[in-house]
């Protein structure tokens, strides 16, 4: 079988996500890959459907059993015959597993990495004909990420143990450049096929939030959102019960889950939110790996994470089916306390050095302050994801907080000023909490003991409330006119830039949080019930019914017998015979056979056999085969414009791939398309061979090849608020043709009537 015809048959999709088809011929050809991809991006299927081709057997090594076993599920359901083998199975069970793929019958085997180097399973890969291995979570090979696992080093000496060394996949959501250059070296990658994908997740809603109390927010907030499912993040464990209780109370059904659980309640709980019997789970960050609930609607941090790595990785569970769905963190100055306490008291990791661990600590701090700082942020905040990520060139993304005007405008130059005569007063020897503390005029004893009234710059910002004047010491932080020692107490200390605030060639404008935002009011994107019109949500339910059902049956998470985008396609098409259901995204071959024919017959019944009603709103009837999804708001098409409105675009000498993506989103319909995003232009200029990110001096550089050059493509350097050098493509006109051409659909143009 061809991978495409793979993916329909399997996993019921009709196309592969930008990206995942170049990691699986690079995997045919026998190159190593290395995929990085956010949470949600698909990182499984650049595995799983290569390792459906080569000859041999596909080792797949994860760290957590939940995760292998939520896989291995999946696969079966799909048609997949899969297996693991981990220390929840009896000895039996393993030799059982291991002669089953000897003789063919598994074509994947999960295995976790401990298993690596035990007799058995060394002597079984031996004789074996390994084709692949499969990292996932290969960031857990770096010590200097955070979530190292020691036995993350045995691939290494078992991939060395094999008869012939098979290809090497390795898959992670964590993009900083050690983490990367740590992967390739630690593992041996061989000329590996990079791919960083777009961490953007379009259909994700990015918010922070300063509630004055954080327990109602997270109430009025689900009880708006009621029938939904959702997590929420905790920080402690006595959060955890807090919020689970404070819900409870209000009739809210949620779980919980914490380490300290029993494993068997932990699983309970889990199995709970997962089978959908409760649609909200609270939970400490020790959930979550190896989750795939696709229709996970919400995620709230009611804490702030360590790191963004964390925090991505946990708001990146929402909307694994591509519906929209919303982030919010939830801030208080005392998070960042809580965070500080937490990371100083953190046991030394006993396979390093005392150097080794304070390295790490270092990198901790670092890691903290850039999750302070997203916090205090009022720029977009996909934009200061994307960039804490290497991605640069995002303009305002329009879905996030900052972006939805749910800030005003306000100019704090004098205020600035203030701040940084306050740290020349006290001599550049204290950090955020004395300068902020003096400034307000605070009679915390510690400033008094310290002298901080007789400063004149005491209470010189009094009308301000402490929040707001961390909030404009951070932005200066940002902005470089002031830094902050890297060690524990982070000292401030002004920079040379500040000047030009102290004689007034540069302001400062901020753009603050409205103090009254209130949740219901907020303009949410497009969800299910937009899409669907009352007739359409009942068929929704009806549908959902029968997913239940079917579910119960067989003794399997609701989603993993369809997604809700997939239920909600079945509304909007309106699927007759089994022709028509293989083309709804998400109904495979071996789906359809053991689902398929239960769902026709209440599509069929609820319609009585009419398509002409329509269940969707703004859509007319579409006839089957050609139904209209590119108006089905949850389902937009990759990014195009039509012949007509390319015509009317008009090139610069020349730009950058973020302006000429702005011009070109002007001239898509992007109700029915994507949003085009210059990271994604320079994939395709990277995907053309004109554009190519290389490793040197100790970062991915970008490069503009000879053919690069040729197609108007050339390259400057620029440094990014964060003081990071890196190299921004240009476009000449020529180039901007180009990629006009590319994303131009000539089909349109045959819609015209003829006569
Ligand atoms: P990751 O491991 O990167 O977090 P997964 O591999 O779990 O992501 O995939 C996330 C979701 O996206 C899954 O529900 C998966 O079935 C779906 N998916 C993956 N590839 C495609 C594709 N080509 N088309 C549609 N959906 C896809």
């Amino acid at each position: 079988m061809q991978k495409q015809e793979i993916l329909k048959t399997y996993f019921g999709y009709t196309g592969f996500r930008p990206g995942q088809e170049m990691l699986i011929d690079s995997i045919l050809a026998g190159r190593d890959v290395l995929g990085i991809m956010p949470t949600g991006a698909g990182k499984s299927i650049c595995y799983q459907v290569p390792a459906l081709m080569l000859p041999g057997i596909t080792v797949v090594i994860s760290p957590l059993i939940s995760l292998m076993k939520d896989q291995v599920q999946a696969l079966n359901q799909a048609g997949v015959h899969a297996a693991y083998i981990n220390s929840s199975l009896t000895e039996g069970q393993i030799q059982k597993a291991m002669e089953y793929a000897m003789g063919g019958r598994y074509k994947i085997i999960y295995v976790a990495p401990e298993r690596l180097e035990t007799w058995d399973f060394i002597c079984f890969a031996q004789r074996a004909r390994i084709s692949m291995v499969a990292v996932d979570e290969a960031h857990c090979i770096s010590q200097w990420g955070q979530d190292f696992r020691p036995s993350y080093l045995k691939i290494v000496s078992f991939i060395k143990r094999l008869n012939s060394r098979p290809v090497i996949g390795a898959f992670t959501a964590t993009a900083t450049s050690q983490v990367k250059d740590d992967i390739i070296a630690v593992l041996g990658l061989e000329d590996p096929q990079l791919l960083i994908s777009g961490f953007d997740r379009q259909n994700l809603y990015f918010g922070v939030e300063t509630p004055k109390s954080k327990l109602s927010y997270v109430l009025q907030y689900i009880e708006s959102h009621a029938g939904d499912s959702g997590i929420i993040y905790c920080a402690t464990r006595k959060n955890v019960e807090k919020v689970q209780e404070a819900l409870l109370a209000r009739g809210i059904p949620a779980a919980k889950y914490h380490a300290g659980l029993t494993p068997q309640e932990r699983s309970e709980n889990q199995e709970d939110f997962i089978y959908d019997r409760k649609p909200v789970i609270v939970a400490t960050n020790a959930f979550g790996m190896g989750i795939d609930k696709s229709n996970v609607r919400y995620v709230l941090h009611f804490n702030m994470p360590q790191s963004m790595e964390n925090y991505y990785q946990e708001a990146g569970r929402a909307g694994r089916d591509g519906a929209e769905s919303e982030c919010i963190m939830l801030f208080s100055g005392q998070d960042v306390m809580v965070n500080q306490y937490l990371l100083d008291n953190k046991p030394p990791n006993e396979e390093l050095g005392p150097e080794e661990n304070e390295l790490v600590r270092e990198r901790d701090r670092q890691r903290l302050q850039s999750m302070v700082n997203y916090a205090y942020s009022t720029d977009c905040l996909r934009k200061y994801i994307l960039e804490y990520f290497g991605e640069y060139g995002m303009q305002r993304c329009e879905n996030c907080s900052a972006c939805k005007g749910e800030y005003e405008e306000q100019d704090c130059t004098e205020a600035a000023r203030k701040v940084i005569n306050c740290i020349l007063e006290l001599r550049q020897r204290f950090g955020i909490n004395v300068v902020a503390g003096t400034l307000h005029g605070d009679k915390r004893s510690k400033l008094l003991e310290l002298g901080a009234d007789r400063c004149p710059a005491y209470g010189a910002l009094q009308e301000l409330s402490e929040d707001r004047i961390k909030q404009i010491i951070r932005e200066l932080e940002q902005r470089k006119y002031l830094s902050a020692t890297q060690d524990k107490y982070a000292i401030l200390k002004v920079c040379a830039k500040a000047q030009d605030l102290l004689d007034g060639s540069d302001s400062l404008i901020l753009r603050w949080a409205r103090e009254e935002q209130r949740i219901a009011e907020r303009t949410r994107k497009a969800r299910k019930s937009d899409v669907l019109n009352h007739r359409g949500l009942e068929l929704f339910e009806a549908l959902k019914r029968l997913r239940m059902e079917l579910a119960r049956e067989g003794s399997i998470p609701p989603y993993m017998v369809f997604s809700d985008k997939t239920l909600i396609e079945m509304c909007v098409c309106l699927p007759f015979d089994r022709g028509e259901m293989l083309q709804v995204a998400g109904v495979g071959e071996r789906k359809y056979d053991n689902y398929g024919e239960a769902f026709l017959a209440v599509i069929r019944e609820f319609t009585q056999g009419r398509r002409e009603k329509t269940y969707f709103g703004e859509m007319k009837a579409a006839a089957p085969g050609s139904v209209g999804r590119k108006t089905i708001k949850t389902q937009k098409q990759p990014f195009m414009i039509t012949a007509i409105r390319a015509a009317e675009f008009r090139p610069t000498d020349v730009c950058l791939a973020t302006e000429l993506a702005a011009e070109l989103n002007q001239l898509a319909d992007l109700q029915t398309v994507q949003k085009l995003s210059g990271a994604e232009i320079l994939r395709f200029a990277a995907a053309q061979g004109w554009v190519q990110e290389v490793w040197q001096e100790g970062r991915w550089k970008k490069l503009v090849t000879e053919s690069g050059d040729r197609a108007g493509f050339f390259l400057d350097k620029r440094v990014s608020q964060r003081g990071t050098e890196y190299e921004v493509v240009y476009l000449s006109a020529a180039a901007q043709q180009t990629v006009l051409d590319h994303y131009t659909d000539l089909i349109v143009l045959h819609d015209e009537p003829d006569e």
